[in-house]
């Protein structure tokens, strides 16, 4: 066998995370860009302006956009802004939210409980909810109002817009609002094609976090409010919260060079056909089965613990969080088809000295 230096065995690329990857050519373009001359600071730029009015012809709808730094704050914040303390959130055991953002949302809320539901590959259903919703309806228990999904999942799955649907019927029927994380929304966009609205706004999403960091920027999530309303002082809730950019066009001129010619799209739909590839390819070997429905950029593989020990060996990064046997690889917009061989090989080496 031939490794390319057997000594450090360095990788250029892992799959551990899509936030593993660099920055996309345009989206360093524009940084550059902005970078020529003095500008307005704390988001009255012209880059900032021109970023929030490419995503309403993205979204096709006149909506507030807030650009923060990262997910765990535009989740936390938009959340924060749609209930009150003494309200609760619903959302799916496995969401980010929940296991991933150390208390935030809870903390930004000033106390809001998060209820967590569960559900087959990674979603929310009508039924879980309602059940949570129907539960109680005592002084005693915090009134839920909001119902936070992910799209695409933690677990690489896809909300059908007929399931948006159903949700958006349950969540009226009990008058919750609905928050979107999309810190992967992108990549469910390609898997789904179809536009922005269809399963936002128009599914009855009150808020979106569109996430840019995974999708190819260094930094930065976009918050959408679709209802003005909602968007109600939030500017002085992110400024309390520190997640006001004093120079904000860094974070927002990068996303014209994400949004013009959708390279936000191509972008997800390369990771997508990379993950695809890796779970045919993985598949292949006997004692390897995907572990949910790849519908995203990432691949959730069952493999024997010695074929993972390894991977580990030879410095292969990636998630093994599910459970003994099982291993996330996720591929971003820069994951090369040699990076994909490279691993597949790894693996049966593995599979031959198990
Ligand atoms: C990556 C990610 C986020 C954002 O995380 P930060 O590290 O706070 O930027 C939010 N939700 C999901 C589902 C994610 O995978």
């Amino acid at each position: 066998m031939i490794h390319t230096n057997t000594t450090s065995n360095h990788k250029t690329q892992q799959f551990a995370s899509d936030n593993y990857s660099g920055i996309c050519p345009e989206a360093l373009d524009y940084m550059l860009r902005a970078n020529q001359e003095h500008q307005y600071a704390y988001g009255d730029d012209a880059w900032t302006q021109a970023a929030a009015d490419k995503l309403r012809d993205v979204f096709e709808t006149e909506c507030e956009v807030y650009f923060v730094f990262n997910g765990t704050a535009a989740n936390s914040l938009a959340l924060a802004s749609l209930c009150h303390s003494y309200h609760s959130i619903i959302c799916h055991e496995l969401a980010h939210i929940e296991t991933d953002e150390c208390g935030a949302p809870e903390f930004y809320s000033n106390g809001s409980k998060i209820l967590v539901a569960q559900g087959a590959e990674g979603k929310l259903t009508p039924e879980g909810i309602e059940q949570l919703v129907l539960k109680r309806s005592d002084i005693h228990y915090p009134k839920p109002k909001v119902v936070s999904l992910t799209q695409a999942t933690e677990v690489g799955t896809v909300y059908s817009k007929e399931e948006l649907l159903e949700i958006r019927n349950i969540a009226d029927k009990h008058d919750l609002r609905l928050h979107m994380d999309g810190a992967r929304f992108a990549n469910a966009i390609a898997t789904l094609a179809v536009k922005p609205k269809e399963i936002t706004w128009q599914c009855g999403i009150d808020v979106l976090v569109f996430g840019g960091t995974k999708n190819g920027l260094a930094v930065g999530e976009v918050i959408i409010f679709f209802k003005r309303k909602l968007a109600e002082d939030f500017d002085y809730r992110c400024k309390q919260a520190g997640q006001l950019a004093s120079k904000m066009r860094y974070l927002s001129a990068p996303w014209l060079g994400l949004l013009e010619n959708e390279i936000w799209l191509n972008n997800a739909q390369h990771a997508n056909r990379c993950a695809a590839r890796l779970e045919f390819e993985l598949t292949q070997f006997p004692g390897i089965e995907t572990l949910f429905p790849r519908q995203a950029n990432a691949v959730f593989v069952n493999m024997p613990p010695q074929v993972i020990d390894y991977l580990h060996s030879q410095n292969w990064q990636f998630y093994t969080f599910i459970g003994a046997g099982g291993a996330r690889f996720m591929c971003s917009w820069d994951t090369s088809e040699s990076t994909i061989d490279q691993l597949v090989q790894d693996v049966r080496e593995g599979i031959e000295q198990a």
